[in-house]
């Protein structure tokens, strides 16, 4: 089963590894470091959100202790 994928990219067809079936970019050095590029920025809006997540968590937690 040879499945064909558009590179998010550089738009060219390519087939992803098997060990890889959620591969979305071709192996271009270019496109490779354009993943890695998107994969920093989702790591770093989830770790924004977990951090505003935590606050929110301490937040309510004191609201419902307030003898603390
Ligand atoms: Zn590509």
């Amino acid at each position: 089963m040879a499945e064909r994928r558009t590179c998010k990219h550089c738009l060219q067809g390519f087939h992803p590894r098997p060990q890889n079936p959620d591969q979305q970019y071709c192996s271009e050095r270019a496109c490779q470091r354009a993943r890695k590029r998107h994969w920093q920025q989702q790591k770093l809006l989830a770790d924004a959100d977990y951090r505003a997540n935590q606050r929110a968590d301490q937040r309510s937690w004191a609201e419902n202790h307030p003898d603390y």
